[in-house]
């Protein structure tokens, strides 16, 4: 069946549910505090799940706490097209991050039953546990073993600094289903997010088609010279790792700057020993942060700071450790999932640009398991995992509507792609 031209979303629905969602775990300057599996974030499943439930939907929860919101489709046998994000918040974080895209599937389904419309294919809205990776790391730990980059024993041992698991926190709010973690066929995921960053916003575009999301490289670096008085020793002979690293700081810097507008190139932690006014600084551990959505380009970028490392230690004399501590490759969303998004925005007139993701989504682990796109709307000054983090009615529900369209596109087009003869 195709698509209908004149379905809707009830924008003020979706944007008064992200303000009642805001509400707990409010703070004071506007923002949200509902860390994982908090009581504050039990507080926000149970009220996510009440709504589902409102709405005719089946509510089932997996091993890691994933919860799932499923509406029937005409061929229930066909794999669902899941939207979805996370509930859970950074400590000072905003109304929005990750509730968006997870209200917005909401607000899919409510439309849906509004226009009494049956998908061919179900459609399910997800909630992921734990995205933020504040409270328990690593970020995006349970979309994580969804997708089989993580066995379910290490989710589950993931522990807060007061040596608490996931697993036990899952149990105590009384989340911590019986359903298998993934090991399903998924038919599409989209996920709606705000951009995090500025670009939208600064180009007036309404919509973000995502078509990648950025890869990335970290590395820690230690720089040993030698601690000398900073008055008898002369500037010929002296071994000062801080000079090392600033020639790498500024080394980073160009690289990221060649390789622009899609690199970024960031030293955000330094620490100098002994830190002292008048002492010639011996030792410096400094890390580096490299992203790009090209593999190939962050290589180069890899290649280039390696070789900078060695000649700038070289030239003042220094002993070099050089790890690189995590990669993560760039990835490419599912183009008939990027069409459908696409085709969402022309048949609603939006505005758009195509985007990279700078930041990590559960979209990334999902895409190694199903055709996975991402939507973004703009957030205000780009501001983000901040209270003040704000976007726009208008917005939220442009993005909203581009994420029915895409739904619909996708759900009814596998019913096509099952009942076409071979
Ligand atoms: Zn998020």
């Amino acid at each position: 069946m195709s698509t209908p031209q004149n379905v809707a979303v009830n924008g003020s629905r979706l944007w008064q549910s992200l303000m009642d969602m805001a509400q707990i775990g409010a703070t004071p300057k506007g923002g949200v505090c509902r860390l994982a599996l908090t009581d504050l974030d039990k507080q926000g499943r149970d009220l996510f799940v009440r709504w589902c439930e409102e709405a005719g939907c089946t509510v089932s929860v997996d091993r890691m706490g994933n919860i799932f919101a499923r509406r029937p489709g005409r061929d229930d046998s066909l794999p669902p097209v899941i939207m979805g994000s996370h509930l859970d918040s950074q400590p000072t974080g905003g109304k929005y991050d990750g509730v968006y895209g997870v209200l917005a599937g909401l607000e899919v389904v409510r439309s849906l039953n509004d226009m009494n419309y049956v998908t061919e294919a179900p459609v399910e809205v997800a909630v992921w546990t734990n995205e933020e990776g504040s409270r328990f790391a690593p970020a995006m730990v349970s979309s994580g073993v969804f997708a089989g980059v993580f066995d379910l024993d290490y989710g589950l041992s993931r522990a807060d600094l007061d040596g608490k698991t996931m697993g036990e926190e899952l149990a105590r709010i009384g989340y911590a289903g019986d359903r298998e973690v993934g090991g399903r066929k998924v038919g599409a995921y989209f996920e709606a997010h705000i951009e995090q960053g500025p670009i939208l916003e600064i180009e007036g575009k309404t919509i973000g088609v995502v078509t990648d999301c950025q890869g990335q490289r970290w590395y820690e670096i230690t720089f040993t010279g030698q601690e000398a008085h900073a008055g008898p020793t002369p500037m010929v002979r002296r071994k000062d790792a801080l000079l090392g690293a600033a020639r790498v700081v500024d080394a980073v810097n160009r690289i990221g700057m060649k390789y622009g507008p899609l690199a970024c190139a960031t030293v955000g932690l330094m620490q100098i020993h002994p830190n002292s006014r008048n002492v010639i600084p011996g030792r410096v551990f400094f890390t580096v942060d490299f992203r790009h959505p090209d593999d190939g380009i962050l290589a180069a970028m890899d290649g280039e700071l390696r070789a900078e490392v060695e000649r700038i230690a070289g030239g003042i004399g220094l002993e070099t450790d050089f790890q690189q501590i995590w990669y993560y490759a760039p990835i490419k969303f599912d183009e008939s999932c990027v069409a459908a998004v696409r085709k969402g925005v022309e048949r609603t007139g939006h505005s758009f640009r195509d985007i990279v993701s700078g930041a990590g989504h559960d979209a990334c682990y999902l895409s190694k398991v199903a055709p996975t796109a991402m939507v973004f709307i703009p957030c205000i000054d780009g501001i983000s995992h901040n209270e003040v983090e704000e976007t726009t009615p208008e917005w939220s529900t442009a993005g909203c509507e581009v994420l029915l369209h895409a739904v619909l596109d996708r759900a009814n087009a596998m019913a096509e792609q099952v009942k076409a003869p071979a």
